[in-house]
């Protein structure tokens, strides 16, 4: 059965020597950009690509604005920041992410707390969200506070787990009722679609990452994406060092951060984004092919876009019937050349999470033992 799979994966990179699991393509105006921003000499973090790309982005996604961070993880802890996380806050999230989501919470001296997911969309479970909030919280002149710890809940940051949508618009409707802001990880999740509306959108804010693995890079990058005028312009002097607007003074009027994207960075997103089209039709076709090969195994499922949703299918995932077969397959398959990695540790069992509270994570506990990435380069 591993050969099987080797062969097959072989045979899809017409290859038998190291296969990724992700790696960039860069067959556009990457280089065409890139040295039009170098002739400019507007390499840093002011220039026309910036402004380019913030308006494309915003454009592809439907969103009114986008601000352009340097990496993913400062566009959460912006986003937050500007939703006015603070100390001793508490944000609902998943426990099956990327570290980055709980490392922003942490940077605004709040605390995570874990909700389930669902098994079909990896990503939170509007269910668990609503008994988790039925049974602990109660909304108090307007805001949303936690019975059993006494802290606010602040916000809730659901994540698209490897580009497929969850529950994203109950998700929404919850958080309205329960006077949460929504802020949406979207980081995995550009090109993915929930009935038609692209994910990062339902919420007050959402957050993208251009980190080199993702479905577009600029080696490195991030945005957040919002309707909100005034959201947008904090965003922006925030994460530009809260400078005031002035020709030659430097005058500053918060303590800011210098989030900001480089000008080179987003030359090469602009031409990355030019080929998102492709790229998303390439994964449909990958994960076809993966769809029909594995329909032929018993113990092993494919992970596909879930119902109302289209994913950008930008890893592909199968589930093992058991942590044992999934060990074997990932120590088989990383021996013969082709690069598999299980999905993370879950957030609660993090020495840094430990003592977060969450609901029983039984999905989030299945998964994290049973789920593996296998290559997804564009074709
Ligand atoms: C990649 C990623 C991030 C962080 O993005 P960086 O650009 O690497 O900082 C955040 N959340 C999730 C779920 C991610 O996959």
């Amino acid at each position: 059965m591993n050969k099987k799979i080797i062969n097959f994966i072989q045979n899809i990179y017409q290859t038998k020597e190291f296969i990724s699991l992700h790696e960039p393509r860069f067959r556009g105006n990457e280089k065409k950009y890139l040295n039009e921003c170098i002739d400019s000499t507007f390499v840093s973090s002011v220039g026309a690509f910036v402004d380019r790309f913030e308006k494309d982005l915003a454009s592809y996604v439907g969103a009114k604005y986008a601000v352009a961070t340097v990496n993913g993880t400062s566009a959460l802890h912006a986003a937050l920041m500007v939703a006015d996380v603070s100390q001793g806050d508490e944000v609902l999230t998943q426990a099956l992410t990327f570290v980055a989501t709980c490392n922003a919470i942490s940077y605004c001296d709040a605390k995570p707390v874990f909700i389930d997911v669902d098994l079909d969309t990896l990503g939170m479970s509007a269910k668990n969200l609503e008994i988790f909030l039925q049974k602990n919280c109660v909304v108090k002149n307007g805001e949303c506070i936690n019975k059993t710890t006494n802290k606010r809940v602040k916000a809730c940051v659901p994540m698209h787990t490897f580009g497929h949508p969850c529950e994203i618009d109950a998700i929404a409707t919850l958080c309205k009722k329960w006077h949460i802001t929504l802020i949406e990880d979207a980081a995995e999740s550009l090109g993915s679609f929930y009935k038609q509306n692209h994910t990062g959108t339902f919420g007050k804010m959402g957050c993208f990452s251009f980190n080199g693995n993702k479905i577009i890079t600029a080696g490195g990058g991030g945005a957040i994406v919002t309707d909100d005028e005034a959201v947008a312009k904090k965003l922006k002097h925030l994460t530009t060092t809260a400078k005031v607007p002035h020709k030659w003074e430097y005058a500053h009027d918060i303590i800011g951060y210098n989030y900001r994207l480089p000008n080179l960075n987003a030359a090469l997103l602009v031409a990355q984004l030019e080929e998102l089209e492709d790229f998303l039709a390439s994964k449909r076709l990958l994960a076809q092919k993966y769809i029909q090969f594995f329909e032929d195994f018993d113990d092993i499922t494919f992970i596909k876009e879930p119902q109302n949703t289209q994913s950008n299918y930008w890893l592909n995932a199968i589930t093992c019937k058991d942590k044992k077969m999934r060990d074997a397959l990932l120590e088989i398959t990383n021996k013969n050349g082709i690069m598999t990695r299980p999905i993370w540790k879950l957030m609660s069992e993090l020495a840094m999470f430990k003592d977060c509270q969450n609901d029983s994570l039984k999905n989030s506990k299945y998964l994290s033992e049973r789920v593996i990435n296998i290559p997804s380069s564009v074709l």
